[in-house]
Parts: structure tokens; C-alpha cells; sequence
């Protein structure tokens, strides 16, 4: 990706469900800019605070030191002079600023990485991802691998009832799917049989809470 010419940056989007390796892509990526001593710089939203709170981490334990920030605003404003590659890990968690925030880095001359959720867990398009796509020049979408049968997966299955807390860790709560085994009605499924189950069992409330 080393053809564009001159002081130009660019935009690349790593998308794709959970489980798809965005993270760990985006760490290969980042890592290679700097064994090359470019100067990388990292960002992530305050709301992943999984594994670490001043790193970037895959769900194999990769890690890379980032800046946790509240807004999209806070990382033009923290991104350096000098700097030449900037990454950005869970761009979901963003607003729309982010496609304005990384549209300006990218005129700069700066490489912007982005890695992020391209659907919810209904499987609809969650922004911003859908506007950097648009504006990225280049894209790359990870598949993860369906866990009932094994197709490529692009949906992240929410494993766990509607309205509950997402405190617990991705693992517990998602699991990747294909498109013909993803159900966006299953939390809801989920959430009524646990309510049947518990009227049932209405006076032993002794029972332990299934999952969390
Ligand atoms: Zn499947």
C-alpha cells in the first residue's frame, strides 16, 4: 500500500464481526509502520475497557500501548506534529465525527487505520462504519468462522438476553455467525423462555442466575 506518491495520506478500514480479527490485523498492521520507524500513534474509545486501559488488545492477548478518548475531537487534538500513522480501534463507539475527524488526519498526509464493527448485534450497519467505507481507500472486511456450521461468519450473534448489561466480556456475551445461523431475535428468544423458566420455578429463588 506503499504507491500513493508524495505527502498524500489515505484512509484504510478493517471491518468485520466479532471474532474476525480486526483488532490483531490492525495491530499487524501498526507494528509493521513502526518496526519501519514511522511514528504510530494509537487511539481508542473510553468505553472498551477490556484487557487493558492503555492498550489496544485482540482476543489473542496482542497488545499495543493507545490512547483511550472520550470523543473523535480528542484525537485530532492529542495527534502529533510528526505523527505519520494513526490507528483507531473500536470505531463504533464514535459518532459521525469520526468520518470528519479522520477525513482531516488523512488530508494532513497521515495513514489512518480504522478497525471496527461493520453491524450490531441485529445485524444492522453501525455507523459510523458504514460513512468511513464509503470514504476509506481501502477496505478490508474479516470474516470470523460461523460457530454452528462453520461457514464464513459476519454477524456477531448476541448469546445472552435483551436488556441485560453488556458488563460481561465479548467472549461470554457473542458469538460469530453466518448469515443463515444468526438469529437477531434470539436475545428476545432467550429473555422469554428464562422468564418462563423462572415463573415456574417461582419459589425457589435459590436457583443461580444462568449467566450473570
Ligand atoms: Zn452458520
Amino acid at each position: 500500500m506503499n504507491f500513493i506518491q508524495g505527502k498524500a495520506g489515505w484512509i484504510e478500514v478493517v471491518c468485520g464481526s466479532m471474532f474476525s480479527g480486526k483488532t490483531e490485523e490492525l495491530i499487524r498492521r501498526l507494528r509493521r509502520a513502526q518496526i519501519a520507524k514511522l511514528k504510530v500513534q494509537v487511539f481508542k474509545p473510553t468505553i472498551d475497557s477490556r484487557y487493558s486501559a492503555d492498550h489496544i488488545a485482540s482476543h489473542s492477548a496482542q497488545k499495543l500501548l493507545a490512547k483511550a478518548v472520550r470523543s473523535a475531537q480528542e484525537i485530532v487534538d492529542a495527534v502529533e506534529k510528526d505523527t505519520q500513522v494513526v490507528g483507531i480501534d473500536e470505531a463504533q463507539f464514535f459518532n459521525q465525527d469520526l468520518v470528519d475527524v479522520c477525513q482531516k488526519l488523512a488530508n494532513r498526509g497521515i495513514r489512518v487505520i480504522v478497525a471496527g464493527l461493520d453491524q450490531d448485534y441485529r445485524g444492522v450497519p453501525f455507523e459510523p462504519i458504514p460513512q468511513l467505507l464509503a470514504i476509506a481507500e481501502y477496505i478490508t472486511k474479516n470474516n470470523a468462522i460461523c460457530v454452528v456450521c462453520g461457514n464464513p461468519a459476519s454477524r456477531s450473534q448476541r448469546i445472552i438476553p435483551e436488556g441485560d448489561r453488556v458488563v460481561v466480556g465479548a467472549q461470554e456475551a457473542y458469538e460469530a455467525r453466518c448469515r443463515l445461523c444468526f438469529d437477531p431475535q434470539l436475545p428476545e428468544k432467550i429473555k422469554q423462555k428464562t422468564e418462563k423458566r423462572a415463573s415456574k420455578s417461582a419459589p425457589a429463588s435459590r436457583q443461580p442466575e444462568a449467566r450473570l
